[in-house]
């Protein structure tokens, strides 16, 4: 008997499950707009990523292709697993001071956690982490880049 009452009561339990789940999924069909679900990547135009989202980090260029990068590696240095490489050159200025300047800024991002201690430690504001989460490729040689553009400087006042 005991049997057949536990029997009964597990229709009945998986039952209740099945109209609670019905109830909500025609809550959803009946108020569309308190959906909160997104249809990616059909939705790819419109997406708008969470600000707070970290997707890679970037190092910022201005429309005169300048950025605020000095070259000091208090990022790598505070990067936990090696993914930023700061390559350095030693330039004249027109004012005959010798002075380091940027010569590439290696990113691995197929190393890099995001945990956003590179961008706390920069002390100029120059890099940032940007909301871009498509990554995949095919070889991933192409997940190493070199975050200052070719033919970039150092943004006029920023300081060494
Ligand atoms: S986010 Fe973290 S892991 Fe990625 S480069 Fe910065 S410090 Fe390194
Ligand atoms: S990004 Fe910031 S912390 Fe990193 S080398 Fe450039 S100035 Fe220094």
């Amino acid at each position: 008997m005991k049997a057949i009452i536990h029997y009964f009561k597990t229709i009945f339990a998986a039952l209740k499950t099945l109209v609670k789940g019905m109830a909500i999924t025609g809550h959803y069909f009946i108020h569309p707009k308190e959906i909160i679900t997104q249809q990616y990547p059909e939705n790819r135009d419109t997406l708008k990523m969470f600000e707070r989202f970290r997707g890679e980090v970037v190092l910022l260029h201005n429309e005169n292709n300048e950025h605020r990068c000095t070259g000091c590696s208090a990022c790598e240095i505070a990067c936990p697993n090696g993914t930023i490489e700061i390559i350095t050159k030693r330039v004249e200025t027109p004012e005959g001071r010798k002075v380091k300047q940027i010569d590439r800024f290696v990113y691995h991002l197929s190393m890099c956690t995001m945990c956003n201690l590179c961008i706390l430690a920069c002390p100029t504001d120059a890099i940032v982490m940007s909301n871009d989460f498509e990554h995949a490729v095919f070889d991933r040689s192409q997940l190493t880049k070199i975050l200052n553009k070719p033919g970039s400087k150092l943004m006029e006042g920023v300081r060494h």
